[in-house]
């Protein structure tokens, strides 16, 4: 199973779990993993299970980095927060400058996460058929 990475800001984090719940039919053909409240979250209203790493300010959107840099992560979805500042901003900026370095999707907004889902399953529906395909 493809990992994506889910990431929202506080000011985002119900927005996170309501696109959870909207897109939870997609979301369940992936391994979750997220920064820790914002795992945490989710995990509790949608039942699905999400690997948590650190809380965002005391390391977690490193870890997550250190994943995407290690090609473990097929998208992330950073919820982002723009009219807020955050003490941890050097190490979100790590993390969309990793994203970048290797070219990994990266949705910073719904809209985008929304794409990025779609893309995504077009994706593995695309590998299962040529794989069915391949085994008969
Ligand atoms: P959190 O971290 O999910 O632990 O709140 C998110 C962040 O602010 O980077």
């Amino acid at each position: 199973m493809p990992t994506i990475a889910l990431i929202a800001h506080d000011g985002k984090k119900d927005d996170m779990i309501r696109f959870a719940r909207e897109h939870l039919h997609l979301l369940k053909r992936f391994h979750l993993i997220a920064t820790g409240t914002t795992g945490e979250r989710v995990q509790i209203a949608t039942s699905m299970p999400v690997e948590r790493m650190l809380s965002g300010p005391y390391g977690g959107d490193a870890q997550i980095a250190a994943h995407v840099a290690e090609g473990k992560v097929a998208g992330v979805i950073f919820l982002v927060d723009p009219l807020y500042a955050h003490p941890h901003e050097p190490d979100i900026n790590g993390l969309l400058r990793i994203c970048n370095v290797y070219n990994v999707p990266l949705a910073t907004n719904e809209a985008t996460g929304h794409l990025m889902l779609d893309g995504l399953v077009e994706k593995l529906d695309g590998e299962d058929a040529f794989s069915q395909e391949n085994n008969s």
